[in-house]
């Protein structure tokens, strides 16, 4: 790859900066997914027009290292040519037919392959659509009404999980959305995450009317706050004795964590867990599945409805297809080892400084808090000093590096970003690093 043409890197984005202007006359906040808007932040949002491996280069023709990776799913980095090449050959042979096709039976499989406790699986278009089908199915299968969920964990914008959201809603500082009525959620119980307590208490306060548990694997949408040891199985020992179904969200960390995702780490069999951002290969492709006899009720099978004009997509299976056979063992060490390698970085740099931070993972994925303590819940992620974060994303960003522009999500790295993606990092974490520790609230 050429050397950037961007060092010194002016802070202006100029043409960015036009395109989200007329952006902003077409389309509310000028995004079509609201963190994209840089609020949390301030400043121009990057209009990126191409990427590369480990690298993104925007509209004023700047290259960024890129620590969002899409926001997860671009584990092998941008245009990976294996993933280019499926896709072209697929869109050869025709966009979208609304008939079954091969490529949707082939992604099936290697899902269930991959992932023991799923039986069966259907595909989707994103993440939200997999989890808001996934609740439908807890409730037409136990005949239940309510749903457990867990504050500062995000599954989409499914109305009934709006609340204590985590991720974009905590960026706005929103508690609620409107146009979320009573109704939508009122068979919502939100719970402290990591609280097995709440749990059972919360069971026992509904007795015979909770039809799930809803939890991210491990959570990745409040920074990264993985599950304390023996959480994620006590929340399936207590949705078995009470009848419930335990939903394992796996959108987030699914063929990201290991092959297998979090199931791969923890080994807690869900009933029923969902998918989306890796298995699409940089398409909307999105899948939730599980036991065969709860999958069994879902349309045409069994009466719970579900559908899709654009599910199963032959381009997105094509793409997510080829993605997920190029991640084998060696391409997830690839991935832990870069991670480990950035912590270690991000740690050295903030301690130099005298940051208060604690850098938390789970597996590859990981995120930087402002506090000196260990984040286990939202309360714990909120009451991080965030204002030290928005200095240190600027002098990142000015330095060529890019990261989620809130304090509150993950950072994703690929297969592709090698020695010279690192040192690009390495190189600017030390400026930040003082950015950040003279911030003031
Ligand atoms: N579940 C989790 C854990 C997520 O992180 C996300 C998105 O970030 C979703 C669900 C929703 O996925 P999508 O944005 O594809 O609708």
């Amino acid at each position: 790859m050429a050397e950037a043409n961007n060092t010194p890197y002016p802070y202006e984005a100029p043409v960015s900066q036009g395109l989200f202007d007329r952006a902003a006359v077409v389309t509310p906040g000028g995004v079509n997914s609201p963190v994209r808007a840089f609020r949390a932040v301030g400043g121009t949002p990057r209009f990126m027009v191409s990427g590369t491996g480990p690298y993104l280069t925007d509209a004023d023709g700047r290259e960024y290292v890129d620590l969002v990776c899409s926001w997860g799913p671009m584990i092998l980095g941008h245009s990976h040519p294996e993933v280019i090449a499926a896709v072209q050959a697929a869109v050869a042979r025709g966009t979208s037919f609304g008939t079954p096709g091969e490529g949707e039976v082939a992604l099936a499989e290697e899902i269930v392959d991959r992932i023991a406790p799923v039986e069966q699986v259907r595909l989707v278009s994103s993440g939200t659509e997999a989890t808001m089908s996934a609740i439908r199915l807890a409730r037409g299968f136990t005949g239940r009404a309510k749903v457990i969920k867990f504050a500062g964990c995000y599954h989409g914008h499914v109305d009934a999980l709006l609340a204590a959201a985590g991720s974009g809603v905590a960026t706005f500082g929103l508690p609620d959305t409107p146009g979320v009525t009573g109704a939508q959620a009122g068979d919502t119980i939100v719970l402290p995450y990591n609280d097995i307590e709440a749990v059972r208490a919360a069971f026992a306060a509904h007795p015979g009317e909770i039809a799930c548990v809803i939890t991210e694997a491990s959570p990745g949408n409040m920074g990264v706050v993985p599950p304390r040891d023996g959480f994620n199985a006590g929340l399936k020992a207590v949705c078995q004795e009470n009848g419930a179904l335990y939903i394992s969200d796996e959108v987030m960390t699914g063929f990201r964590t290991s092959k297998a995702g979090w199931f791969g780490v923890d080994g807690v069999v869900p009933d029923l867990m969902t998918f989306g951002k890796v298995m699409g290969g940089g398409f909307p492709a999105a899948a939730f599945g599980g036991r065969a006899d709860v999958m069994a009720h879902l349309a045409p099978a069994g009466p719970v409805y579900q559908a899709g004009t654009l599910s199963g997509n032959p381009i997105a299976t094509a793409a997510g297809l080829a993605q997920l056979r190029l991640l084998d063992d060696a391409a997830y060490a690839k991935v832990d080892a870069v991670s480990e390698q950035l912590r270690g970085l991000v740690t050295e740099a903030l301690t130099k400084e005298g940051v208060a931070h604690r850098v938390q993972n789970a597996s590859n994925m990981f995120s930087v808090f402002f506090t000196e303590d260990e984040v286990r819940d939202y309360d714990g992620a909120k009451a991080q000093e965030s204002f030290r974060f928005t200095p240190f994303f600027h002098s990142m960003l000015a330095q060529g590096v890019y990261l989620p522009p809130s304090a509150f999500e993950s950072w994703f790295v690929s297969t592709a970003h090698d020695e010279r993606a690192v040192e690009r990092i390495a190189a600017a974490l030390p400026a930040a690093a003082r950015a950040a520790a003279e911030a003031t609230a």
